[in-house]
């Protein structure tokens, strides 16, 4: 008989993340039924530390093993909720990859996700940092969060307000390991007009020979996109956008434009605030491409920080500060790292 969870020593974690940094886990517990979520949280090793959630380790850097036991969700149910004919009501359990969540739901007939598409890593994780791209963030069609309260010592359901999206945060970041994601529930329109209106879509799509796009004509080009920009983890280790896009006040925002006067601007987070582009000061400093050992910046994207072999996670996090250090100096502008640092503060 199953117990609903298994326990590992001594665990491997270089093939649990997209870095492929070498790092090992004191134990490491894969659950395939949140039922018996109490019974793990008592396990004598878990208990001691931690402990620390582990989805896809597509947005996470080892700086040093973690002392804690690392847990991993196993779950993979999708299950229909409600139909009102115009909006669709789906759990989908924490484990489930997130690439494949958003074509099963084209498939579905269901619109929401495809600018989403092709984003590593697991269901139970995109709440964390609002997955987002292309125009497009998750907590958009987020109905409700399922968790396990580890301060109240039980499962909660916070709905879409109490989640508190921003860009690439949320109250589960704020609050790192409070909350363990079981399911998210996603309420998805059967119907939305496409959004194109993001550089580089409606070139991909005229380059499909696509006039009036459907929505799974955009996931098709965000995934043409992505194949060709990003680089993929499976070929060179990287964690995709190693630096937010900064937001700054707007009198910050017009000082730097004053002295360089082609940075990228976008629409800040609210009102009074700019989103400046990480990528261009990064390569304005001269790091796109830049090598030092196997830890690199990639030659294709001056965000995405790369491990060509056997980078450590601290070289990686070094390299990182000097990139952050270079842009604050000539730009006056502080970066902050996308992926969380495990073992070390930024
Ligand atoms: C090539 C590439 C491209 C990428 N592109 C994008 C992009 O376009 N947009 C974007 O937003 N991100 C992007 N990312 C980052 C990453 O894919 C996402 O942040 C993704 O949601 C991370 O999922 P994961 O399962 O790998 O999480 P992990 O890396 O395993 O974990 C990330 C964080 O979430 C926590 N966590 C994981 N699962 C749970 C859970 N069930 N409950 C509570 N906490 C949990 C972890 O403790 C950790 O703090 C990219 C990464 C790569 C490698």
């Amino acid at each position: 008989m199953t117990r609903g969870w298994r326990l590992t020593a001594d665990a491997d974690l270089r093939s649990r993340n997209t870095f492929g940094i070498a790092a090992t886990a004191p134990w490491l517990v894969e659950v395939d039924d949140c039922g018996a979520l109490a019974e793990v949280l008592s396990l004598p090793q878990v208990r001691a530390a931690g402990p620390l959630l582990l989805g896809g380790g597509s947005n996470l850097l080892f700086a040093a093993n973690p002392k804690a036991a690392v847990l991993s969700f196993a779950t993979r149910r999708v299950e229909l909720l409600g139909d009102d004919g115009a909006t669709v009501l789906l759990h989908v359990d924490a484990g489930v990859p997130w690439h494949g969540l958003v074509m099963q739901t084209l498939d579905m007939g269901l619109a929401g996700l495809e600018n989403l598409a092709l984003i590593p890593g697991t269901v139970g994780a995109a709440p964390i940092q609002n997955i987002g791209a292309y125009g497009t963030e998750v907590g958009e069609f987020v109905d409700a969060v399922e968790a396990w309260d580890c301060e109240l010592g039980a499962p909660v359901r916070l709905d879409r307000a109490a989640c508190a999206f921003a860009y690439r945060d949320s109250l589960f970041k704020r609050v790192p390991d409070r909350y363990l994601v079981t399911a998210v529930r996603f309420a998805l329109p059967r119907r939305r007009q496409p959004k194109l209106d993001y550089a580089g879509i409606p070139e991909e799509l005229s380059a499909m020979g696509v006039a009036a796009a459907t929505c799974r004509d955009v996931a098709e080009a965000v995934i043409r996109i992505r194949q060709r920009k990003l680089p993929d983890p499976a070929v060179i280790g990287n964690a995709g956008s190693f630096f937010k896009n900064p937001i700054v006040a707007e009198e910050l925002a017009a000082q730097v434009l004053d002295q360089h006067p082609s940075l990228p601007l976008f629409r800040g987070d609210g009102p009074g605030t700019r989103k400046l582009s990480a990528a261009w000061m990064i390569e304005q400093c001269g790091w796109k491409g830049f090598r030092e050992g196997d830890a690199g910046v990639a030659a294709s994207h001056a965000l995405v920080l790369v491990n060509h072999g056997d980078a450590s996670g601290a070289q990686l996090l070094d390299l990182a500060r000097r990139i952050a250090g270079a842009v604050r100096q000539r730009f006056g502008v502080d970066l902050q790292p996308e992926p969380r640092i495990i073992g070390a503060q930024w």
